[in-house]
């Protein structure tokens, strides 16, 4: 899966998300990627997310929705991706994914949980590019 966000010069951010789906497919199923707040959401006024891993459980959390519903609650974009991978995980001890977040002021987070999950971020010259690394999170008890 390639999930991105996008936050414009203008303020605007979009989020987006592409799977081939090889990994985690029930056979017949759609795609995590193509339903807004699996694969990805935005709201400009608040921030954006992306996920990866096991799509079949996203259908069911609607993570991306989740966490950006969280950094409207004021979390940050961290702690919203923590929290949306903690319920998952809470109901699938074994849930491998990560979810990416922006908020609208820029600042970014993630969360994994099953696996170490790297995301890059490019800066607003659009020259640099820094790559996060981030553990995977305990399971719930
Ligand atoms: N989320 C994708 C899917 O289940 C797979 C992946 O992230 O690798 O379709």
């Amino acid at each position: 899966t390639i999930s991105m966000i996008a936050l414009d010069s203008h303020g605007n951010i979009a989020a987006g998300s592409s799977t081939n789906g090889a990994n985690h497919k029930i056979p017949g199923r759609m795609s995590d990627s193509a339903v807004a707040g699996a694969g990805a959401y935005a709201d400009s006024r608040v921030g954006g997310c992306g996920s990866t891993g096991d799509g079949d459980i996203h259908l069911r959390f609607l993570p991306c929705y989740q966490a950006v519903e969280s950094m409207r609650q004021g979390l940050s974009p961290k702690k919203a991706a923590e929290d949306a991978v903690r319920r998952i995980a809470e109901v699938y001890p074994s849930y491998v994914g990560a979810l990416v977040t922006l908020s609208y002021t820029g600042e970014h987070g993630a969360a994994a949980h099953g696996w170490t999950f790297e995301y890059s971020v490019r800066d607003t010259s659009m020259t640099e590019v820094t790559v996060f690394k981030v553990s995977p999170m305990d399971t719930p008890r």
